[in-house]
């Protein structure tokens, strides 16, 4: 179990990245998708925290599923800016009484209109970590980004950031999605300079449908080799064709970051669909590099 993997800093793990839904039709989707992974033996199931913490009780709710459905162990994600300090202290125990162990800690994206720190809230990812950390009973996960945060001035100052996050209590990272695995490569060294145990799980997007997925491909400022965005940009009025190159990009991806990258394991933002993330954990263990 990731627990257990975090902790000695052996083993590869796979994991889905899971959000709370917003309507009984997408309950139902999500309950299905649970269902369909669960059998693939995932180290953890982590679950979002939307729109800027008001979907919280949900995250916790997704969690429980995952954690007493499923019987998987469940990862919430908890963002800074929609937390309070002073409501910090019911969080973690809400957390805590629905089975859950571990927590994905994050600064959050400011909505429109809320650019303004509020007193009550954490500032910066590391101030989350260093209560989580405080508290105790949770492992911490932050996120990494191979291609650098939107806002850092360089993706080098952002992996210093990465830095005070180990520092600051984090036992592992996820990264944001990206498609270049030098990018990935060039993270690891620069951390695992001062911390040789970090563990960074690679967060690995299916390409099943770039029509849509390149707009959030933009939003995340990740890059995409040139060659592939050229011939999936010349097809993406065939979405067959694109999402067979899609997926054996993502395939191969995941293959070289396991063989040549020796990436600890891999992380799927499987975006509430169980198929491409089946496929793709399916292709590896038959290729024998998970
Ligand atoms: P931080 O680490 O605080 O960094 C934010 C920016 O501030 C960066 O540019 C960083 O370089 C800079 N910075 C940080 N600390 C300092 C400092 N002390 N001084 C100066 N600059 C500093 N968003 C959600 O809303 N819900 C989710 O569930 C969610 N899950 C995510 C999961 C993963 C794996 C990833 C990679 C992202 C996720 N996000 C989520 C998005 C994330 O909230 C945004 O990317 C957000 O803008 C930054 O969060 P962070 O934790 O990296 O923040």
């Amino acid at each position: 179990m990731i627990f257990d993997t975090i902790r000695s800093s052996t083993g590869r793990s796979i994991s889905f990245e899971l959000f709370p839904p917003k309507d009984e039709k997408q309950q139902h989707i999500l309950e299905e998708t649970i269902a369909a992974i669960a059998p693939l033996g995932p180290d953890f199931m982590s679950v979002t925290d939307r729109d800027g913490g008001t979907m919280r009780k949900k995250t916790a709710e997704v969690c429980r599923h995952v954690i007493e459905k499923a019987g998987v162990p469940a990862v919430a994600h908890l963002t800074g800016l929609g937390t309070d300090k002073n409501e910090m202290r019911d969080i973690l125990d809400h957390f805590h009484e629905s089975g859950i162990r571990a927590i994905m800690a994050l600064r959050g994206d400011f909505l429109p209109g809320r650019e303004i720190v509020g007193a009550g809230a954490f500032a910066h990812a590391t101030d989350l970590i260093e209560a989580i950390r405080a508290d105790g009973r949770f492992l911490i996960g932050c996120a990494a980004y191979p291609d650098g945060h939107p806002e850092a001035p360089s993706r080098e100052a952002d992996w210093e950031v990465l830095k005070d996050k180990f520092r600051a209590g984090a036992d592992f990272a996820v990264t944001q999605i990206f498609f270049d695995n030098r990018s990935y490569s060039d993270l690891v060294d620069a951390v695992m300079g001062a911390f040789p145990a970090a563990r960074i799980l690679p967060g690995i997007l299916p390409l099943t449908n770039w029509k849509t997925q390149k707009r959030f491909i933009d939003k995340c400022q990740a890059s995409v080799p040139a060659s592939l965005a050229g011939r999936l940009n010349l097809l993406e009025e065939n979405p067959v064709t694109c999402r067979r190159i899609g997926i054996e990009y993502s395939i191969r991806q995941c293959e070289d970051l396991l063989e040549t990258h020796q990436a600890p394991g891999i992380h799927i933002y499987s975006l509430n669909r169980s198929t491409a993330a089946a496929e793709l954990v399916t292709v590896l263990r038959l290729n024998g590099r998970l």
